[in-house]
Protein backbone atom coordinates (compact mmCIF):
# COMPACT_ATOMS: atom_id res chain seq x y z
CA UNK A 1 0.00 0.00 0.00
CA UNK A 2 1.58 3.12 -1.12
CA UNK A 3 2.05 5.11 2.16
CA UNK A 4 2.08 8.99 0.23
CA UNK A 5 -1.24 10.46 -0.28
CA UNK A 6 -1.18 12.59 -3.07
CA UNK A 7 -4.57 14.85 -3.96
CA UNK A 8 -5.64 15.88 -7.33
CA UNK A 9 -3.18 18.60 -7.37
CA UNK A 10 -0.24 16.90 -6.62
CA UNK A 11 -0.34 18.14 -2.83
CA UNK A 12 1.33 15.23 -0.53
CA UNK A 13 -1.38 14.79 2.25
CA UNK A 14 0.02 13.63 5.64
CA UNK A 15 -1.74 15.88 8.17
CA UNK A 16 -5.19 15.55 9.98
CA UNK A 17 -6.43 18.31 12.55
CA UNK A 18 -9.49 16.62 14.59
CA UNK A 19 -12.20 18.47 15.96
CA UNK A 20 -13.42 16.86 19.36
CA UNK A 21 -16.17 18.82 20.64
CA UNK A 22 -18.04 22.25 18.80
CA UNK A 23 -18.69 23.28 22.25
CA UNK A 24 -16.18 25.95 24.21
CA UNK A 25 -16.39 27.52 27.37
CA UNK A 26 -15.52 31.32 25.57
CA UNK A 27 -17.35 33.17 22.90
CA UNK A 28 -14.66 34.78 20.76
CA UNK A 29 -16.14 37.70 19.15
CA UNK A 30 -14.50 36.88 16.10
CA UNK A 31 -15.69 33.10 16.28
CA UNK A 32 -18.90 32.46 18.14
CA UNK A 33 -21.74 34.16 19.57
CA UNK A 34 -22.71 35.47 22.80
CA UNK A 35 -25.64 32.83 23.39
CA UNK A 36 -23.10 30.01 21.68
CA UNK A 37 -24.18 27.63 18.34
CA UNK A 38 -26.67 24.56 17.86
CA UNK A 39 -24.06 22.59 19.03
CA UNK A 40 -23.93 18.98 18.09
CA UNK A 41 -26.12 16.15 20.29
CA UNK A 42 -23.86 14.28 22.32
CA UNK A 43 -24.43 10.77 20.26
CA UNK A 44 -23.18 12.55 16.98
CA UNK A 45 -20.28 13.33 18.44
CA UNK A 46 -17.17 10.47 17.88
CA UNK A 47 -16.43 8.38 20.52
CA UNK A 48 -12.13 8.69 21.45
CA UNK A 49 -12.46 4.91 20.37
CA UNK A 50 -13.93 5.88 16.90
CA UNK A 51 -11.51 8.54 16.36
CA UNK A 52 -8.12 6.51 16.86
CA UNK A 53 -10.03 3.92 14.85
CA UNK A 54 -10.49 6.45 11.83
CA UNK A 55 -6.68 7.08 12.36
CA UNK A 56 -5.52 4.35 12.79
CA UNK A 57 -7.08 3.13 9.48
CA UNK A 58 -6.24 6.04 7.55
CA UNK A 59 -2.23 6.27 9.19
CA UNK A 60 -0.65 3.49 6.44
CA UNK A 61 -2.31 5.36 3.87
CA UNK A 62 0.16 8.47 4.60
CA UNK A 63 -0.60 10.26 7.84
CA UNK A 64 1.80 11.26 10.07
CA UNK A 65 1.04 14.75 12.23
CA UNK A 66 -1.93 15.19 13.94
CA UNK A 67 -3.60 18.24 15.27
CA UNK A 68 -6.63 17.81 18.26
CA UNK A 69 -8.69 21.33 17.89
CA UNK A 70 -11.88 22.12 18.55
CA UNK A 71 -13.88 24.09 19.86
CA UNK A 72 -12.41 23.82 23.28
CA UNK A 73 -10.69 20.15 22.91
CA UNK A 74 -9.43 20.90 26.89
CA UNK A 75 -13.65 20.87 27.66
CA UNK A 76 -14.09 17.53 26.72
CA UNK A 77 -13.13 15.07 29.32
CA UNK A 78 -10.33 12.46 30.09
CA UNK A 79 -8.99 14.21 26.77
CA UNK A 80 -5.20 12.72 28.13
CA UNK A 81 -7.30 9.44 26.92
CA UNK A 82 -7.67 9.94 23.54
CA UNK A 83 -4.03 11.47 22.96
CA UNK A 84 -2.92 7.93 24.82
CA UNK A 85 -4.57 6.42 22.01
CA UNK A 86 -3.04 8.25 19.41
CA UNK A 87 0.01 7.91 20.27
CA UNK A 88 -0.17 4.68 19.85
CA UNK A 89 -0.70 4.55 16.50
CA UNK A 90 2.51 4.00 14.85
CA UNK A 91 2.74 5.59 11.85
CA UNK A 92 1.90 9.13 13.92
CA UNK A 93 4.88 10.81 14.82
CA UNK A 94 3.90 14.26 15.84
CA UNK A 95 0.62 15.25 18.36
CA UNK A 96 0.09 18.75 18.73
CA UNK A 97 -3.23 20.64 20.51
CA UNK A 98 -4.85 23.87 20.26
CA UNK A 99 -6.84 25.55 22.95
CA UNK A 100 -7.41 28.61 24.20
CA UNK A 101 -5.07 27.95 26.86
CA UNK A 102 -7.76 28.29 29.95
CA UNK A 103 -7.33 24.50 31.14
CA UNK A 104 -3.28 24.46 30.48
CA UNK A 105 -1.72 25.04 33.56
CA UNK A 106 -3.94 22.09 35.24
CA UNK A 107 -3.54 19.84 32.51
CA UNK A 108 -0.10 20.52 30.50
CA UNK A 109 1.39 17.52 32.35
CA UNK A 110 -0.93 15.02 31.95
CA UNK A 111 -1.07 15.55 28.23
CA UNK A 112 2.50 15.74 28.00
CA UNK A 113 2.69 11.97 30.14
CA UNK A 114 -0.42 10.70 27.73
CA UNK A 115 1.76 11.69 24.52
CA UNK A 116 1.11 14.89 23.36
CA UNK A 117 4.11 16.75 21.74
CA UNK A 118 3.20 20.54 21.56
CA UNK A 119 0.68 23.09 21.76
CA UNK A 120 -0.95 26.09 20.20
CA UNK A 121 -2.52 28.15 22.56
CA UNK A 122 -4.58 31.07 21.69
CA UNK A 123 -4.43 34.84 23.46
CA UNK A 124 -5.77 37.74 21.93
CA UNK A 125 -4.67 40.45 25.13
CA UNK A 126 -2.31 40.04 27.65
CA UNK A 127 -4.56 42.23 29.72
CA UNK A 128 -7.33 40.56 32.13
CA UNK A 129 -10.16 42.76 31.24
CA UNK A 130 -9.52 42.88 27.40
CA UNK A 131 -9.21 38.70 27.61
CA UNK A 132 -12.06 38.88 28.97
CA UNK A 133 -14.21 41.32 26.86
CA UNK A 134 -12.84 39.51 23.65
CA UNK A 135 -13.64 36.27 24.65
CA UNK A 136 -16.99 37.23 26.47
CA UNK A 137 -16.28 34.97 29.72
CA UNK A 138 -14.17 35.92 32.49
CA UNK A 139 -12.49 33.23 33.39
CA UNK A 140 -9.02 34.57 34.69
CA UNK A 141 -7.12 33.63 31.95
CA UNK A 142 -3.59 34.40 32.29
CA UNK A 143 -1.75 33.69 28.92
CA UNK A 144 2.16 34.06 30.30
CA UNK A 145 0.99 31.61 33.03
CA UNK A 146 -0.25 28.93 30.41
CA UNK A 147 2.35 29.17 27.85
CA UNK A 148 4.68 28.85 31.25
CA UNK A 149 3.00 25.64 31.98
CA UNK A 150 3.14 23.91 28.73
CA UNK A 151 6.71 25.09 28.55
CA UNK A 152 7.55 23.87 31.97
CA UNK A 153 5.51 20.72 30.79
CA UNK A 154 7.55 19.64 27.85
CA UNK A 155 5.39 20.82 25.59
CA UNK A 156 7.65 21.99 22.63
CA UNK A 157 7.26 24.29 20.60
CA UNK A 158 4.91 26.61 22.13
CA UNK A 159 3.52 28.64 20.01
CA UNK A 160 0.76 31.31 20.88
CA UNK A 161 -1.75 32.83 18.55
CA UNK A 162 -3.48 36.00 18.04
CA UNK A 163 -6.54 37.47 16.31
CA UNK A 164 -5.42 40.91 15.15
CA UNK A 165 -8.26 42.72 15.85
CA UNK A 166 -7.93 46.84 15.00
CA UNK A 167 -9.21 49.25 17.18
CA UNK A 168 -9.57 46.55 19.71
CA UNK A 169 -6.24 44.64 20.50
CA UNK A 170 -4.00 45.90 17.56
CA UNK A 171 -2.30 48.28 20.68
CA UNK A 172 -0.91 45.18 21.97
CA UNK A 173 1.30 43.99 18.80
CA UNK A 174 4.70 44.73 20.27
CA UNK A 175 3.81 43.44 23.66
CA UNK A 176 3.19 40.24 22.17
CA UNK A 177 6.31 40.50 20.10
CA UNK A 178 8.20 41.34 22.98
CA UNK A 179 7.35 37.61 25.14
CA UNK A 180 9.64 36.11 22.59
CA UNK A 181 12.77 38.25 23.67
CA UNK A 182 12.77 36.67 27.06
CA UNK A 183 10.43 33.25 26.09
CA UNK A 184 11.39 31.02 23.78
CA UNK A 185 7.64 31.09 22.29
CA UNK A 186 6.27 31.73 19.33
CA UNK A 187 4.00 34.32 18.67
CA UNK A 188 1.94 34.34 15.44
CA UNK A 189 -0.18 37.39 14.27
CA UNK A 190 -3.34 35.69 12.74
CA UNK A 191 -5.01 37.87 10.19
CA UNK A 192 -9.40 38.39 11.36
CA UNK A 193 -11.04 35.68 8.46
CA UNK A 194 -14.78 37.09 8.14
CA UNK A 195 -16.51 33.52 8.82
CA UNK A 196 -19.06 32.34 10.81
CA UNK A 197 -21.65 35.39 12.97
CA UNK A 198 -19.37 37.93 13.39
CA UNK A 199 -21.58 40.65 14.56
CA UNK A 200 -19.76 42.66 16.12
CA UNK A 201 -16.77 42.90 13.63
CA UNK A 202 -16.64 43.82 10.22
CA UNK A 203 -13.95 43.95 7.84
CA UNK A 204 -12.31 47.22 9.04
CA UNK A 205 -11.44 45.37 11.85
CA UNK A 206 -9.12 43.59 9.51
CA UNK A 207 -5.03 44.23 9.65
CA UNK A 208 -2.83 43.38 7.21
CA UNK A 209 0.46 41.37 8.07
CA UNK A 210 2.29 43.77 6.45
CA UNK A 211 1.13 46.56 9.08
CA UNK A 212 1.94 43.96 12.24
CA UNK A 213 5.30 43.45 10.74
CA UNK A 214 5.98 47.11 10.47
CA UNK A 215 5.07 47.67 14.23
CA UNK A 216 7.02 44.49 15.54
CA UNK A 217 10.18 45.93 13.67
CA UNK A 218 9.79 49.09 16.11
CA UNK A 219 11.47 46.83 18.92
CA UNK A 220 14.22 45.63 16.70
CA UNK A 221 15.78 44.51 13.67
CA UNK A 222 13.55 41.87 12.37
CA UNK A 223 15.15 38.97 10.31
CA UNK A 224 13.56 35.69 8.18
CA UNK A 225 13.73 32.95 10.74
CA UNK A 226 12.85 29.03 9.59
CA UNK A 227 10.61 28.85 12.81
CA UNK A 228 10.09 26.26 14.85
CA UNK A 229 9.36 22.95 13.69
CA UNK A 230 5.59 21.85 12.62
CA UNK A 231 5.21 23.16 9.11
CA UNK A 232 2.20 25.24 8.68
CA UNK A 233 0.97 28.40 6.80
CA UNK A 234 3.27 30.93 8.68
CA UNK A 235 5.80 32.98 7.87
CA UNK A 236 8.82 33.63 10.17
CA UNK A 237 11.19 35.97 11.64
CA UNK A 238 12.70 36.94 14.70
CA UNK A 239 13.56 40.02 16.35
CA UNK A 240 17.55 39.56 16.82
CA UNK A 241 18.69 38.06 19.65
CA UNK A 242 15.00 37.19 20.65
CA UNK A 243 14.55 33.64 22.10
CA UNK A 244 11.36 32.65 20.23
CA UNK A 245 9.97 33.87 16.82
CA UNK A 246 7.16 35.85 15.15
CA UNK A 247 4.61 34.69 12.72
CA UNK A 248 2.18 35.83 10.24
CA UNK A 249 -0.45 33.96 9.13
CA UNK A 250 -2.36 35.95 5.89
CA UNK A 251 -5.25 33.62 4.87
CA UNK A 252 -6.52 37.44 4.08
CA UNK A 253 -3.45 39.19 1.88
CA UNK A 254 -1.56 35.95 0.74
CA UNK A 255 -3.02 32.60 -0.15
CA UNK A 256 -1.15 29.59 0.89
CA UNK A 257 -3.55 27.03 -0.67
CA UNK A 258 -0.38 25.86 -3.12
CA UNK A 259 1.17 24.09 0.05
CA UNK A 260 -2.10 23.12 2.11
CA UNK A 261 -1.41 19.55 3.52
CA UNK A 262 -3.97 19.43 5.73
CA UNK A 263 -7.27 18.06 5.86
CA UNK A 264 -9.80 17.92 9.40
CA UNK A 265 -12.20 15.48 11.03
CA UNK A 266 -15.40 17.20 12.49
CA UNK A 267 -16.61 16.37 15.44
CA UNK A 268 -19.39 14.37 14.25
CA UNK A 269 -17.12 12.19 11.91
CA UNK A 270 -16.77 14.17 8.45
CA UNK A 271 -13.88 14.48 6.53
CA UNK A 272 -13.26 18.12 5.22
CA UNK A 273 -10.98 18.94 2.89
CA UNK A 274 -11.05 22.45 2.66
CA UNK A 275 -11.27 24.62 5.67
CA UNK A 276 -13.34 27.03 3.41
CA UNK A 277 -15.32 24.81 1.04
CA UNK A 278 -18.14 22.29 1.77
CA UNK A 279 -16.32 19.29 0.57
CA UNK A 280 -17.30 16.88 3.19
CA UNK A 281 -17.24 13.04 3.11
CA UNK A 282 -19.09 11.29 6.22
CA UNK A 283 -16.84 8.59 8.09
CA UNK A 284 -18.48 8.03 11.07
CA UNK A 285 -21.71 6.68 9.33
CA UNK A 286 -18.96 4.50 7.29
CA UNK A 287 -17.16 3.33 10.93
CA UNK A 288 -20.41 2.31 12.28
CA UNK A 289 -21.56 0.60 9.03
CA UNK A 290 -18.07 -0.93 9.18
CA UNK A 291 -17.32 -0.23 6.28
CA UNK A 292 -14.04 -0.05 4.56
CA UNK A 293 -12.67 4.12 5.13
CA UNK A 294 -9.61 4.10 2.57
CA UNK A 295 -11.47 4.56 -0.40
CA UNK A 296 -13.92 7.30 0.98
CA UNK A 297 -10.99 9.18 2.10
CA UNK A 298 -9.32 8.81 -1.20
CA UNK A 299 -12.23 10.26 -2.84
CA UNK A 300 -12.18 13.04 -1.25
CA UNK A 301 -9.08 13.97 -1.72
CA UNK A 302 -9.70 13.61 -5.14
CA UNK A 303 -12.04 16.29 -4.81
CA UNK A 304 -9.95 18.47 -2.07
CA UNK A 305 -9.75 21.91 -3.58
CA UNK A 306 -7.47 24.06 -5.24
CA UNK A 307 -7.86 26.88 -3.46
CA UNK A 308 -10.47 28.28 -0.81
CA UNK A 309 -13.39 30.35 -1.93
CA UNK A 310 -12.92 33.59 0.54
CA UNK A 311 -11.20 35.62 -1.29
CA UNK A 312 -13.56 34.92 -4.44
CA UNK A 313 -15.85 37.10 -1.68
CA UNK A 314 -17.97 33.49 -1.76
CA UNK A 315 -18.38 33.80 2.55
CA UNK A 316 -21.50 33.90 3.07
CA UNK A 317 -23.12 30.80 5.10
CA UNK A 318 -19.74 29.61 6.15
CA UNK A 319 -19.55 27.61 9.38
CA UNK A 320 -17.47 29.45 11.95
CA UNK A 321 -14.29 27.62 12.86
CA UNK A 322 -15.52 26.17 16.28
CA UNK A 323 -17.64 23.93 14.13
CA UNK A 324 -15.04 22.62 11.44
CA UNK A 325 -12.04 22.51 13.67
CA UNK A 326 -10.28 25.44 13.03
N1 LIG B 1 -10.46 26.82 20.95
C1 LIG B 1 -9.14 26.62 20.44
C2 LIG B 1 -8.44 27.94 20.28
O1 LIG B 1 -9.08 28.99 20.43
O2 LIG B 1 -7.24 27.93 19.99
C3 LIG B 1 -9.08 25.84 19.14
C4 LIG B 1 -10.13 26.13 18.11
S1 LIG B 1 -10.09 27.78 17.44
C5 LIG B 1 -11.46 27.72 16.32
C6 LIG B 1 -8.64 27.68 16.40
C7 LIG B 1 -8.05 28.99 15.97
O3 LIG B 1 -8.93 29.64 15.09
C8 LIG B 1 -7.74 29.97 17.10
O4 LIG B 1 -6.38 30.36 17.02
C9 LIG B 1 -8.63 31.13 16.80
O5 LIG B 1 -8.04 32.33 17.21
C10 LIG B 1 -8.80 31.03 15.29
N2 LIG B 1 -9.99 31.70 14.76
C11 LIG B 1 -11.29 31.45 15.05
N3 LIG B 1 -12.12 32.25 14.34
C12 LIG B 1 -11.31 33.04 13.58
C13 LIG B 1 -11.55 34.08 12.63
N4 LIG B 1 -12.78 34.49 12.34
N5 LIG B 1 -10.48 34.66 12.03
C14 LIG B 1 -9.22 34.25 12.33
N6 LIG B 1 -8.92 33.29 13.21
C15 LIG B 1 -9.95 32.68 13.83
FE1 LIG C 1 -13.65 28.98 21.59
FE2 LIG C 1 -11.37 28.89 20.22
FE3 LIG C 1 -13.63 29.83 19.07
FE4 LIG C 1 -12.48 31.26 20.98
S1 LIG C 1 -11.56 30.74 18.98
S2 LIG C 1 -14.69 30.79 20.84
S3 LIG C 1 -11.65 29.72 22.29
S4 LIG C 1 -13.26 27.75 19.74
Amino acid sequence: MSSTLLDQWGRRIEYLRISVTDRCNFRCLYCMPREGLQWLPRDEILTYEEIAAIVAELAPLGLRRLRITGGEPTIRPDLERLIGLLRAIPEIEDISLSTNGVRLPALARRFKAAGLDRVNMSADSLRPDRIAAIARRDLGFDPVAAATAAQEAGLDPVKINMVVLRGINDDEIEDFAALTLHHPWHVRYIELMPVGDLRELTWDHVVPSDEVLRRVARLGKLLPDAGPTGNGPARYFRLVGAQGTIGVITPMTHTYCGSCNRVRLTADGRLRTCLYGDHEVNLRDALRRGEPLAPLFRQALAEKPKEHALLQMRVGGLRALSQVGG
